[in-house]
């Protein structure tokens, strides 16, 4: 009901603000995020409430978005709050973008002030999942919905909605790739497979590795794939931080420790670029053998490169055009007490709550489609991958 009268309170120009943020990105040949009928169900979530009781923004359209990323570190980051900035603000909002340089109590002290500052509505994608519980209490106190940006914020009612990719999808890409590339149904084998897997610290990163890994098991099982280093577990495999040195220098253990007698290794699964990175650097500097299979995800640009150069054999590409836009879709939907589009109640689970969730489909891009799926759509030029 408060959603109702929300929505009759605001102006017909934020609306149309609205649908100008919700266009799709630029041509773009990535799957746009699709919305299954189940999408149209209302999240019934304790934290929805906070979303009904969202202030009305100041001045009836508009409003002021606050986007707390972790890093610019990363490129996808960069990325993410660019396209989170620009389209908030084609969609005529304020935008408060933060970056905090990996460091929780950083990122804490920014959503704070962005609290206090009047952001009517938070979007977080957060270094440590289960690490912001204060300021999303004071956000939830202030009646400030917040929207979990790519990560889900762990272990507090006071998330109101989640948009992602669909990450364990990231994890079956991957595997599936491996399973077509090598012809495991066919092939004898056996396989030499090692697995890099991301920050224990991300909710995301373990759904990579068992989507990954769910597919791989038949033929783990099966003797078909043999991890020679026996690592075989998200905790052996997990890589603090995501960091491109940590994920080096565990390759450069496991290259000297079981590879260093001429053993080839035939598959690396990375969970995604920056430890596939620290792994090709192992590579380079310690393993004369056949050249494996090498997974990545987020098409970073040295990565894309290394792609090219025959030294990544793929990448799951999240168009954080696609995230972006959908995100600026539930701004919208929330200062405007509509109903918010989700298309999965059931994953999500933060310990607390179920967030009602929106995931995209990750596609994965390769040395045969990268033109069409990276350049023709404008994501990147050719200049840049030179
Ligand atoms: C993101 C990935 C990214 C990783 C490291 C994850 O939460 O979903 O796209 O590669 O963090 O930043």
């Amino acid at each position: 009901m408060k959603r109702k009268l929300l929505s009759a309170l605001l102006s017909t120009a934020l609306a149309a603000s609205l649908l100008a943020g919700c266009a799709a990105p630029a041509a773009t040949s990535a799957p746009a995020a699709d919305a299954a009928p189940a999408a149209e169900a209302e999240a019934e979530a304790p934290a929805d409430d906070a979303a009904a009781e969202a202030e009305a923004p100041a001045g009836g359209a508009g409003g002021k978005v606050g986007v707390s990323m972790p890093t610019k570190d990363l490129q996808r980051w960069n990325q993410d709050g660019d396209n989170m900035k620009t389209q908030l603000e084609a969609a005529g909002y304020e935008v408060d973008l933060q970056y905090a340089s990996n460091d929780v109590q950083t990122q804490l002290s920014q959503i704070e002030n962005m609290i206090s500052s009047g952001c009517n509505v938070l979007a977080i994608a957060a270094i440590e999942g289960s690490s912001l519980g204060e300021a999303l209490d004071m956000a939830k106190d202030a009646g400030i919905p917040v929207i979990a940006y790519d990560r889900l914020l762990m272990d507090s009612d006071a998330v109101s909605y989640y948009a992602t990719f669909d990450n364990y999808m990231v994890g079956t890409v991957q595997g599936q790739y491996i399973v077509d590339t090598l012809d495991l149904e066919n092939a004898e084998g056996p396989f030499n497979l090692e697995i890099t897997a991301g920050d224990p610290g991300d909710n995301n990163a373990g759904y990579f590795f068992n989507g990954a890994y769910d597919v791989l098991k038949p033929y783990i099982d099966s003797g078909k794939l043999v991890v020679v280093s026996g690592q075989n577990t998200f905790e052996q495999c997990a890589t603090p931080t995501w960091a491109t040195e940590t994920a080096q220098s565990r390759a450069e253990n496991i290259l000297s420790s079981y590879y260093a007698d001429g053993t080839n290794v035939d598959v690396w699964l990375c969970s995604n670029d920056s430890t596939a990175l620290g792994v090709e650097n192992a590579l380079a500097a310690n393993y004369n053998g056949t050249y494996p299979i090498i997974t990545g995800q987020d098409c970073d640009i040295e990565n894309v490169k290394n792609m090219i150069a025959g030294k990544q054999s793929m990448s799951v590409f999240k168009d954080t055009r696609t995230l972006a836009s959908q995100v600026v879709k539930m701004v919208g939907q929330i200062l405007n007490g509509e109903e918010v589009d989700v298309n999965d109640t059931e994953t999500y689970n933060n310990n607390v709550i179920t967030v009602p969730s929106y995931l995209c489909e990750p596609v994965f891009a390769d040395v045969n489609n990268y033109k069409e799926l990276l350049i023709d759509s404008g994501y990147y030029t050719e200049d840049q991958l030179k």
